[in-house]
């Protein structure tokens, strides 16, 4: 993929405006331009990687502190009661933006976003039995 394919690299790459919030060598943090509440930001790496899993673990690392101070400035700006911190994977799970990205969502108390939680129960051994499988790929 290049920068003209990928929005986020065109962003980075200064081609197309964004609302930055912080920038290092390796990451950056901008305004999300179709917000889910107020102040939800994006932090992504700079160079184009489409999946978390894809991301070299020192970029993952450099990512983190920066998700964490953005975070907390966000979260104080907007006066927030949480947020949430989401890596949309795949197009089955909501990527439509094919380079990695974390969203920063401030929460307030029963805003609604995000108000069904689809949880259910095991059958008894199956998540050992999955739990077994994924440590054997590790
Ligand atoms: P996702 O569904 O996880 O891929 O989310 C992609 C996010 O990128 C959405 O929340 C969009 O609003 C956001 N987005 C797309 N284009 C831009 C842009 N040019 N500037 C800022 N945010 C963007
Ligand atoms: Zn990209």
């Amino acid at each position: 993929m290049t920068v003209r394919d990928c929005i986020f690299c065109e962003i980075v790459a200064g081609q197309v405006p964004s609302i930055k919030i912080y920038e290092n060598d390796s990451v950056l943090a901008f305004m999300d331009v179709g917000p889910i509440s107020e102040g939800h930001t994006l932090v992504i790496p700079k160079r184009h990687f489409e999946k978390l899993d894809e991301c070299p673990a020192e970029i993952l690392s450099d990512i983190s502190i920066v998700l964490g101070r953005v975070a907390k400035a966000v979260s104080q700006v907007m006066a927030s009661d949480g947020y949430n911190v989401l890596c949309n994977n795949g197009r089955a799970a909501g990527q439509l933006v094919e380079h990695v990205h974390f969203h920063i969502i401030p929460r307030k108390k029963d805003d609604g976003v995000f108000s069904k939680w689809p949880s259910f129960e095991y059958e008894q051994g199956r998540a050992e039995e999955i739990a077994g499988k994924i440590c054997a790929k590790l």
